[in-house]
């Protein structure tokens, strides 16, 4: 029978058989209470988003980020079951959550690339190249992978003749309820940049999002969840006081601000994968374990 099922069959028959385990009760109840979960989303649809945020508010304490940097800076205890929800990148469907952000008055966070919002540029990881992966991409010095991309006629400042990112209006529209942070310019791998680079994609960022939008920047999500101490160096410099990676793990108040971990929530409706991802177990069997993915050669 196994081998009549396909690959994405496995998966959700995996994430079935794991969320009715008791894992996922068993983190929430254990490790999650005690810790600040921080999940992250790209661009999940309309339906698939109040399923989960319908999930998320009946088994955690849903706070705003912010609430969780007062709670480090001043050391103060934060509810149970704290969870902070995020968003990278600004995609331009976020706006279509905006009505169930105000219906349930859920204090998420979007981390923007200052350099394509409000225009008609794209991110570079949504070009396909003939000859490289996006993953084979993201591990090439930044320059010589504009230069990769330049031969298939792709540019940062190319405009296009659709938007992948919000609009001014609609991030204005959006910021009596969301909390816009940074993600960089560009969306660069910051370790492969050189040190003008990711000096530019750090601090430009903050500036323009300050200057063009009023916002309070504080924090940055590093692009792929890639740095390294010397970007951490450049964020302080640059005058953030936190960092999000994608670092597979929960929080305190005592967690390295410029290392705050966050588990990766893939943008599904499917209950199952929600449970087990937003628990923290499909990412500690991941880190930890059995290399699933190398095993099963499914994930
Ligand atoms: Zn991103």
């Amino acid at each position: 029978m196994i081998a009549q099922m396909n690959n994405k069959s496995i998966r959700m028959l995996i994430f079935k058989l794991l969320r009715y385990s008791g894992l996922p009760f068993l983190f929430r109840e254990v490790i999650q209470k005690q810790h600040v979960t921080i999940l992250l989303f790209h661009a999940i649809p309309l339906e698939s988003a109040d399923t989960a945020f319908k999930y998320l508010m009946k088994h955690y304490t849903i706070i705003g980020l912010n609430d969780f940097f007062n709670s480090c800076r001043e050391k103060k205890p934060l509810p149970e079951k704290s969870l902070i929800i995020t968003f990278d990148d600004g995609h331009r469907s976020n706006y279509d959550l905006l009505p169930l952000f105000k219906r349930y008055a859920i204090p998420v966070t979007i981390f923007l690339c200052s350099g394509i919002i409000d225009t008609n540029r794209h991110f570079w990881f949504s070009i396909t190249h003939p000859d490289y992966s996006t993953e084979q991409l993201k591990k090439v010095p930044n320059r010589e992978k504009l230069n990769i991309l330049k031969e298939i006629g792709f540019e940062p400042e190319i405009n296009y003749s659709h938007p992948q990112a919000l609009s001014k209006d609609q991030i204005r529209e959006m910021s009596p309820f969301v909390n816009f942070q940074s993600h960089t310019v560009f969306h660069p791998c910051l370790p492969y940049c050189d040190d003008d680079e990711a000096r530019q994609e750090i601090s430009m960022s903050k500036k323009m999002l300050e200057q063009e939008y009023s916002f309070m920047i504080n924090a940055i999500a590093y692009p792929n969840g890639d740095y390294t101490e010397r970007d951490i160096q450049f964020c302080i410099d640059a005058g953030y006081e936190f960092g999000l990676t994608v670092d597979y793990g929960f929080n305190t108040p005592s967690t390295d601000p410029f290392k705050l971990r966050r588990i990766s929530v893939n943008d599904t409706g499917n209950m199952d994968e929600l449970i087990v991802k937003s628990s923290g177990v499909w990412g500690f069997l991941k880190t930890n374990v059995l290399k699933i993915a190398n095993i099963f050669g499914v994930v």
